[in-house]
């Protein structure tokens, strides 16, 4: 371990700490990240590349707007698949059409383009529907290669030191003590997801760990999928839409088990062909290894319902994990001097982590006037 004293050590690889290092390096600090995989693994890989802006509320649909800049530009530096495809969201009946109608009605038409049955099926290949909307200014990132990228890019073109195969053990003020010994630091952030509470216990007793149902699959559609796929269990997961409680109390009579599950069925389709499916949601202190089957039956009869009938080939399972409070979509909290803990509470990090993180910086080194 190097002797040096850093500006800011990160813990944790994943894309809420690697925005960290990213906007750091850019306002010229020195920058060390320690990760105790050899590799990016966690939430940052396996989620569905997703950066739904339009979505969003408050603080996040700030974070959002930020990161969706920051999104652009990493995907060009740092060699990243990213698609400016905007989101679709399918209406299958009218409840679900009228939230879309409210929310077009008040984000107005440069961010939310409402589009009846006719216009909708023509661009996307569901089974039917009665409308749905497009959001134009939402963006699709490639989420195997993105996050790797941007470590490789800060690693070996902008300067940043990774420790990687390194657990950090304990943090205090301007020390992090780690496996491979003590970096010291001015400042510290520590972005280690739901793992926040083996370190800040203290921070995080109402923290849980959400852990996901997800798959990839070859699905035999007519045409590809213009973009990622909401659906109207979407509407019930997002700030950002309102007047969802009929939609609720429908869902939850006509859908229990899906409700139970706390399904939300949503499709991103990836370069190769194939589509990534989600997901279901299980809340609990620490995540159980065992992915029911049942799950994954759950989400592959909805996307057989959803483009109809289809023929469907699944070539990967996995659990996805992220950190989940109720009624808060971040934990960020200053435990002792220097040492900033930054977590997103709910699974948006990928769309907001960027532009939050460009936000804690601000705190550490403010961009200067005239830069
Ligand atoms: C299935 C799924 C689908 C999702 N879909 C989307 C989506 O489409 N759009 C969206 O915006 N968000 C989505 N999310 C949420 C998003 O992926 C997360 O919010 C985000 O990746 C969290 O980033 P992170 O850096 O905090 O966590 P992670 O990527 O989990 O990284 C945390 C890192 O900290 C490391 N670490 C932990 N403890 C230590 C320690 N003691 N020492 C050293 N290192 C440590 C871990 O090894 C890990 O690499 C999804 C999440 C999942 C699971």
């Amino acid at each position: 371990m190097t002797s040096e004293q850093y500006d800011l050590v990160v813990v944790g690889a994943g894309i809420v700490g690697l925005a960290h290092a990213f906007h750091a390096r850019e306002r010229g600090l020195t920058v060390a990240v320690v990760e105790q995989n050899d590799r990016v693994l966690g939430a940052s890989i396996r989620n569905f590349g997703h950066a739904c802006v339009t979505a969003q509320s408050g603080p996040a649909l700030d974070y959002a707007r930020a990161g969706r800049e920051h999104w652009i530009r990493l995907a060009g530096a740092a060699g990243f698949g990213l698609r400016e495809s905007g989101t679709w969201c399918v209406a299958r009946s009218d409840d679900e059409l009228a939230i879309m109608t409210e929310f077009a009605r008040s984000r107005g038409d440069e961010q939310v383009r409402l589009l009846d049955r006719k216009r909708f099926l023509a661009q996307v290949p569901v089974a039917d529907a009665v409308g749905g909307m497009h959001l134009p200014g939402d963006l699709q990132v490639d989420p195997r290669a993105a996050a790797p990228a941007i470590a490789s890019w800060l690693e070996h073109r902008r300067g940043a030191d990774f420790h990687w195969r390194t657990a950090v053990l304990g943090i205090e003020p301007g020390r992090v003590r780690t496996s491979r010994g003590t970096v010291t630091a001015r400042h510290i952030v520590v972005a280690v997801n739901h793992d926040v509470d083996r370190l800040f216990p203290e921070l995080s007793a109402e923290l849980l760990r959400c852990r996901l149902h997800m798959l990839r699959a070859t699905v035999a559609l007519p045409r590809p999928l213009p973009g990622p796929l909401f659906t109207g269990w979407s509407l019930l997961r997002y700030s950002g839409f309102t007047g969802t409680e009929r939609l609720r109390a429908r869902l939850e009579r006509e859908y229990p088990a899906e409700v139970a599950a706390d399904l939300h069925l949503m499709v991103t389709p990836q370069a190769d062909g194939t589509l990534i499916v989600g997901d279901t949601h299980i809340r609990e202190v620490s995540e159980s290894p065992f992915q029911s089957e049942h799950g994954f039956a759950m989400l592959l009869d909805h996307t057989r319902e959803l483009f109809g009938g289809t023929d469907i080939e699944v070539v990967e399972r996995w659990q996805g994990v992220y950190s989940s409070a109720r009624g808060r979509e971040f934990l960020i909290a200053e435990p002792a001097p220097g040492v900033r803990v930054v977590t997103v509470t709910t699974g948006i990090g990928m769309t907001t982590g960027l532009g939050l993180a460009a936000a804690v910086i601000d705190g550490i080194a403010p961009v200067s006037p005239n830069s």
